[in-house]
């Protein structure tokens, strides 16, 4: 599982975790979000902005 981070607020989207506010359920991955998909805390930064972070 990855995680996507927004470089312009750091709202972090965690695969393993999804997002509950958005109604992602646990295990949503990143390429099942639709294209659509932007941040929910800034709203300007969309899906092909995101960041992925290396896992640890
Ligand atoms: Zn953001």
């Amino acid at each position: 599982m990855s995680r996507y981070l927004c470089p312009e607020c750091g709202y972090e989207y965690d695969e393993e975790k999804g997002d509950r506010h958005l109604g992602y359920a646990p295990d949503t991955p990143w390429a099942s979000l639709p294209d659509s998909f932007n941040c929910p805390d800034c709203a300007i930064t969309y899906k092909t902005d995101f960041v992925l972070q290396d896992e640890p």
